[in-house]
């Protein structure tokens, strides 16, 4: 029998080409004229640019945004804006960015208006992971999730070829753990297979020729199904192994998505048949994990732990963790069993059921 609960999300989403020119439409429609533009070092000619074109609406920017929004950052941020005395933040950037103004919101209940310019998804969530003292800890709360998302499809042009490609992968992830989620849906899943599929047609292209208008299209629109999923479903297995891996040991956390992704999905294929019917079906691949598997091959991004500099001697220390605590996960977490899967992430062997 059919049964579930769907919870909508609050976030407004704008989405298309050119949409930035609607930002001071959006500032003007929530009664705000002091915005704070956020952003990482590297696209602080983009923030600059930004608090020029918004004129009187700005009332400065803070462009020191980095992975996985220390606290110290965040804390320094928080002073900026005290000072300039802002009523909103505009994260314009990927998700270091986005989390950063996430973590202001969870302080002052400032609104958000996030700019996307990855795939990461982190904008449509109510998900923020902050570190302290290298210790990266995650939470959920109303007060995360944006008040406005605008997607322009413009932006994501000059994204890295590579950076697309994980970006993308790590979108995938999202999108693969919601259809066996305990508390995804109907709705959840249609989202969820139709985004994989955007990105298996999309990020292909997207590599072959990163100005295809028509990909970065389709690569952003399945970002946003991504991180709707995302924002509606617990996560499991797949985001417990990249958080642990990534935190303890310092791993980039798109392309850690992009090698853990298709051996936890090989891990949990035997639990959750309908979804890999539908993982697969979206890839239009036999097997689900090996057509994960394959098409970061395809892309040419990194399989395996090793290349990101992960030690072999911690696979043992991953396990334990990542056993720990466990997210909800369709198949029971087994700590022989997530070892080998580890293993094999660290080897970048092809995914096998362990
Ligand atoms: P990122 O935001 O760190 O971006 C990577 C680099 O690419 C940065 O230097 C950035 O400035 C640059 N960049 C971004 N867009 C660009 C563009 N269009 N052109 C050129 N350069 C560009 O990377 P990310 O993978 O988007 O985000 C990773 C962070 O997001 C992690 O901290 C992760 O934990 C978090 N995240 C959170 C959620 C959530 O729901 N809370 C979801 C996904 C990711």
């Amino acid at each position: 029998m059919l049964s579930f609960v769907h919870q909508a999300l609050p976030t407004r989403v704008i989405f298309g080409a050119g949409t930035l020119a609607r930002l001071p439409d959006e500032l003007r429609r929530l009664g705000l004229s002091r915005a704070l533009v956020l952003s990482t070092p590297q696209q602080a000619d983009s923030a600059q640019a930004l608090v020029s074109d918004l004129g009187e609406l700005a009332a400065g920017s803070f462009t020191g945004a980095v992975m996985h929004t220390p606290v110290d950052v965040t804390e320094a941020a928080m002073a900026v804006v005290g000072a300039l005395k802002a009523d909103c933040v505009v994260a314009v950037g990927g998700g270091s960015t986005t989390g950063l103004g996430k973590a202001i919101a969870l302080r002052t209940n400032l609104p958000q208006i996030v700019v996307p310019t990855t795939y990461a998804g982190s904008e449509m969530t109510d998900i923020l992971g902050e570190t302290k003292a290298g210790v990266k800890t995650t939470q959920r709360s109303p007060a995360i999730q944006p008040e406005v998302v605008l997607y322009d499809v413009d932006l994501t042009l000059g994204l890295p070829p590579a950076l697309s490609a994980t970006s993308g992968m790590n979108a995938i992830a999202h999108a693969v753990e919601a259809l066996y989620a305990v508390d995804g849906g109907p709705m959840v899943s249609l989202m969820a297979e139709s985004a994989i599929a955007a990105f298996a047609k999309s990020l292909p292209a997207i590599l072959a020729d990163p100005g295809d208008r028509v990909a970065r299209e389709q690569a952003l629109y399945g970002a946003w199904l991504c991180g709707t999923c995302l924002g509606m479903v617990s996560m499991a297995l797949h985001h417990k192994l990249c958080h642990t891996l990534g935190g303890t040991f310092d791993l980039p956390h798109a392309e850690t998505h992009t090698i853990v992704l298709p051996h936890a999905t090989a891990y949990n294929a035997c639990a959750a048949p309908e979804a890999m019917a539908r993982i697969a079906r979206a890839l239009e691949a036999p097997d689900a994990a090996r057509g994960l598997y394959d098409l970061a091959g395809r892309l040419g991004a990194p399989r395996s732990l090793k290349a990101l500099g992960m030690p072999e001697a911690g696979i043992d220390k991953a396990a334990d963790l990542a056993v720990a605590n466990p997210y909800r996960n369709p198949r029971p977490i087994e700590r022989e069993a997530i070892r080998a899967l580890i293993a094999h992430a660290w080897a970048g062997d092809p995914p096998e059921a362990t």
